[in-house]
């Protein structure tokens, strides 16, 4: 992705003097500051950004200097990233299937808190760290446990997560070898209420107590919602849910931790893609879709909210008509999710401008066919 080092004042100014043939995702930095401030100041613990939700150096930047200071990593890639622009950060490697050599790299790299849902990778993470001869007690081990708990746009628990009965096994293994024992579960994302927060922190309390181990904290994951249609949510409702649960379940001495992706970043960027062709029958074709940075839309089932300009970045009037959006590649499912509609005039040339793209769009998009050459522009606002 290429950036500018221009700031634009907002996407229409910069559509309606460039007038790029590639898609652009506009990134405001101030509003990214904004989000975090909010996390940071209303969250009731400790927040780490899920660095997978987007990766970019430029939203790691704007993260540090907003005060974010420790992170959510799963990968190599991610640790060696955030090392390398804050070298002194605090970093959970909550990943539950980790290679040997990705173990062993963690450690190398001063990460100590591992989190794991198997025995297989308890020992795993046991043996690397003995190996390497960091102490068993400087070892922080978050055991991932899952609930069937609806709410979110798509479930978390169906890949990683052990059952309540094998986590509270797993926190006595991991106290019987000597490490720290943690919890830490993810509620799905795009948790638009407290519910599944709420059912899950009550739940890590009765695993801790059939366990007999107490927690050095608990990770109550991401989940917290972006405004990908629109709505407004409340976080600061949510935030409150969760810290009076932890005072209902556990006492206010818990240590809390979140890990925050799309509800920190997905407001900061916007995407816009520009009408190719409309046909007769009028479908309207994209320079980018289900294979570039609207690559989650069918995974949601939805298409964010967007706005359609004119060429000259002016709102496209006109009575709003069902419309079909079809990506820019030859194949037949890159096509729009859900029920979408366009003024009446939309036309060739013209700019379809996806909102709330901060998170699980440039990071995910492919190059697919030869398209997601993305173009990266800063703005003062979306
Ligand atoms: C992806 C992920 C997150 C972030 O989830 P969001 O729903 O984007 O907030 C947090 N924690 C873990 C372990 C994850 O895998």
């Amino acid at each position: 992705m290429t950036t500018t080092a221009a700031i634009w004042r907002n996407p229409e100014s910069y559509l309606a003097a460039e007038r790029p043939d590639a898609p652009v995702l506009f990134f405001a930095p101030a509003v990214l500051t904004a989000s975090a401030k909010r996390f940071l100041t209303g969250f009731p613990g400790l927040v780490t950004y899920a660095v997978k939700s987007n990766s970019e150096p430029a939203v790691v930047m704007t993260l540090i200097a907003a005060g974010v200071k420790a992170w959510d990593v799963a990968s190599p890639a991610e640790i060696e990233l955030i090392r390398g622009l804050d070298p002194d950060a605090a970093l959970h490697y909550h990943n539950p299937a980790k290679s040997r050599g990705e173990i062993g790299f963690a450690l190398d790299h001063g990460v100590r808190t591992f989190s794991v849902d198997s025995v297989v990778e308890l020992d795993k993470v046991a043996a690397i760290a003995a190996e390497r001869g960091v102490a068993a007690a400087d070892v922080e081990i978050s055991v991932r446990f899952k609930l069937p708990v609806r709410g979110a746009a798509y479930d978390f628990g169906a890949k990683f997560g052990a059952s309540p009965e094998k986590a509270a096994a797993l926190l006595r293994q991991a106290q019987g070898l000597g490490m720290v024992a943690s919890l830490t579960f993810h509620p799905g994302t795009q948790c638009e209420t407290a519910d599944a927060w709420v059912s899950y922190i009550h739940q890590a309390a009765r695993i801790a107590e059939d366990a007999g181990v107490s927690l050095r904290r608990l990770n109550v994951g991401g989940g917290f919602p972006g405004a990908l249609y629109g709505e407004r949510f409340d976080l600061e409702a949510i935030f409150e849910a969760i810290g009076a649960a932890r005072d209902a379940a556990f006492g206010p001495d818990m240590p809390l931790v979140c890990e925050p992706g799309r509800g920190l970043v997905s407001g900061c960027m916007t995407l816009a893609a520009r009408v190719k062709l409309v046909r007769e029958d009028g479908a309207v074709f994209l320079n980018d879709g289900v294979y570039g940075a609207l690559d989650e839309f069918p995974v949601l089932g939805r298409t964010h909210s967007y706005r359609v300009l004119t060429p000259e970045g002016l709102p496209r009037e006109g009575d709003a008509r069902p419309v079909i959006f079809f990506g820019p590649t030859c194949d037949s499912v890159d096509r729009l999710p859900g029920d979408n509609l366009a003024p009446a005039g939309i036309a060739e040339d013209d700019v379809v401008v996806f909102e709330a793209m901060g998170a699980y769009g440039s990071v995910t998009a492919t190059s697919f066919n030869g398209y997601g050459g993305l173009r990266s522009v800063l703005v003062s606002e979306l």
